[in-house]
């Protein structure tokens, strides 16, 4: 497969709009089963504090969001909310813990550890977002049971800091570094609407489009605006930016799923239709995403009805795992 670069993505971007999305079209259905959204569910099993500044994250304790701060999820209660979600039609449930990072000798990791080991028996794909890891933390994460690690870059290497300063793209890189090298699938995309160019998008996906081996999924989130941050009051995402971004992503990364992830409670019904066109194929349900809104159940269902999309069925967990 070609990799891209920014020049053949930019091509790819420019292109008359009908055209693209038909290409992108095309791309989605040479490699995935048709009219099929995965659905996820995103847990926040452990809420705000975090030390990190990411300018647009209400769980960073660098601004006063107002927020309540959660500690750890207790065992029950998150595999209560994954058995609800498996019931719910969810194939894959993600967890997230607002840390800049773990190392193997924190009590807390230890901890999840143990919540991933029973999580991993309802037999959905386990994925977890918990910042930083040590490559012995990515093997152990590994080994109680985690299918794929979500760790976004965010943005371009260029604007990168103008997003957060407590940390470094490279680093963002090393730990994705080491949960590949752990045997787990790299669930890895970015933020749009933080103020940066269309270019900078392509900027990211033509990091993402170097993975060695390639991210299994790719979330492409649309920024909540969060009351108290930096980038409150941040206008909406174009629809026409967003539908090409996601249809330069297919084309780039066409065995990549392609998440439509934080911010469709700010799109259209029409604007998310023109998203599955153009190969999204997975979105996050449940009426929250963290600690930002997201549509409800029930106007999911009704949506996918509406447009003939059916929901992936699960995996035997064989198959879900990265080699
Ligand atoms: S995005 Fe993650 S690392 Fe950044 S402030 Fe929020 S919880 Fe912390």
């Amino acid at each position: 497969m070609t990799r891209h670069t920014l020049t053949s993505l930019r091509e790819l971007y420019d292109r008359p709009f009908f055209d693209l999305i038909q290409q992108a079209r095309e791309a989605y259905r040479a490699h995935w089963p048709e009219n099929e959204v995965q659905l996820c569910t995103l847990m926040s099993i452990k809420t705000g504090g975090c030390s990190e500044d990411c300018a647009y994250c209400s769980q960073s304790s660098h601004y006063d969001t107002g927020l309540s701060r959660e500690s750890l999820a207790p065992l029950q209660r998150v595999l209560e909310t994954a058995e609800r979600a498996k019931a719910n039609g969810s194939t894959r449930f993600c967890m997230g813990a607002a840390w800049r990072g773990v190392t193997e000798h924190d009590a807390k990791f230890q901890s999840v550890l143990e919540t991933v080991r029973e999580v991993s028996k309802l037999g959905m794909e386990v994925c977890v977002t918990l910042g930083q890891l040590t490559p012995e933390a990515a093997r152990q994460l590994r080994a109680a049971g985690v299918t794929a690690y979500n760790h976004n870059l965010d943005t371009s290497p260029e604007f990168y800091s103008n997003i957060v300063t407590t940390h470094t793209f490279q680093d963002r890189l090393d730990t994705i570094r080491s949960v590949q090298q752990a045997g787990m699938s790299v669930c890895c995309g970015g933020i749009i609407g933080m103020g940066e160019s269309e270019i900078d998008r392509l900027k990211l996906l033509e990091v993402l489009c170097g993975f060695d081996p390639a991210p299994e999924s790719v979330p492409i989130n649309c920024l909540m605006p969060m009351s108290g941050t930096p980038l409150d009051g941040q206008p909406p995402v174009d629809i026409f930016q967003l539908v090409r971004l996601i249809a330069t992503t297919r084309l780039a990364l066409p065995k990549a799923r392609v998440r439509l992830s934080a911010g469709r409670t700010r799109l259209s019904r029409e604007g998310q239709a023109f998203c599955f066109f153009a190969g999204a194929n997975s979105i996050f349900y449940g009426d929250k995403l963290l600690t930002a809104a997201n549509p409800g159940v029930d106007a999911d269902r009704s949506l996918l009805d509406e447009l003939g999309l059916g929901i992936t069925a699960p995996q035997p967990l064989a198959e879900s795992l990265a080699g």
